[in-house]
């Protein structure tokens, strides 16, 4: 995706190298007591690690963010690729004769708190419906990369697409019917639920993927880069690999060929009026 020198969006909140119960390390340690005391044998370890000069850094409210060259170039794709979400969505929105409420992206390193609990590494990227905000480690995209055996920047703009898309949904009330489904239906009746919430969110990346198309900023190979993505983290495909078998009750995503399909529709039809992945039976998803 040619992404260089577009617009990145304001919505990004860079939390990397930032301690998981607050914002920063400095406010929590600046408090008196016995808080102080670490405040003193921190500051003094800290001096040891990075000489004096490091001082003024250490005792401001933002700790600095420790980020190679690489990281910064992702973070600057990962902002344009949100800013390229909030146009489209804003765009289908209006038209729709609605307003798009553009969703928060948070960058985090290891673990961070977000509104649906505690958000690790560990978890991969995800959107939560009750701050409204995506959540992303940038250590995901080299598991992707090398884990999941899906490179290549598009693949990186579906997962970020496809979790805007969770946020689409939210503001179209599917994630408050999910949270319903969850209560008041069996774990095979909501994992299926789960799987059409999840396809469509597919279905949403295929859709902003085709806007990006008709910008003119798709390179070749970049449909191809999202599709394998898609096709590698499919339930079977994940189940195979974690569990050595497939477990069909237990899908929450849908199959590799599901999630492709699903891509693949949204990019074509380039709307909103052939993703209803929830009246469709179950078996021709
Ligand atoms: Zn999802």
């Amino acid at each position: 995706m040619r992404y260089k020198g577009r617009r990145q969006s304001s919505n990004v909140e860079d939390r990397r190298g930032r301690s998981s119960s607050s914002g920063g390390i400095g406010i929590p340690l600046l408090l008196g007591g016995f808080k102080g005391k670490w405040l003193i044998l921190i500051v003094l370890a800290l001096l040891l690690f990075k000489g004096f000069g490091g001082i003024g850094e250490v005792l401001g409210t933002d700790s600095p963010v420790q980020s190679s060259a690489q990281e910064e170039e992702l973070k600057e794709f990962v902002s344009v690729v949100l800013a390229e979400t909030e146009d489209v969505w804003n765009e289908v929105f209006r038209k729709e004769g609605g307003t798009y409420r553009e969703p928060g992206l948070v960058l985090y390193s290891g673990t961070t708190t977000s509104g649906c609990g505690v958000a690790s590494s560990g978890t991969g990227p995800f959107y939560c419906p009750a701050d409204q905000k995506v959540y992303l480690d940038l250590s995901f995209f080299e598991e992707l990369r090398v884990k999941f055996q899906a490179p290549g920047d598009f693949a990186m703009a579906y997962v970020i697409a496809h979790e805007v898309g969770h946020h689409v949904q939210n503001l179209t009330g599917i994630m408050d019917q999910m949270d319903q489904y969850r209560r008041t239906h069996s774990e095979t009746e909501y994992n299926r639920f789960s799987v059409r919430v999840e396809l469509q969110a597919d279905y949403l990346a295929g859709v902003f993927a085709s806007f990006i198309q008709k910008k003119g900023i798709l390179e070749v190979g970049d449909i191809e880069e999202a599709m394998k993505a898609a096709s590698q983290i499919g339930d079977d495909r994940l189940q195979e690999l974690v569990r050595g078998e497939v477990e069909p009750d237990l899908f929450t995503h849908g199959t590799s060929e599901h999630r492709m399909r699903w891509f693949m529709k949204g990019y074509e039809s380039g709307d909103l009026k052939s993703g209803d992945t929830f009246s469709i039976p179950y078996e021709n998803l």
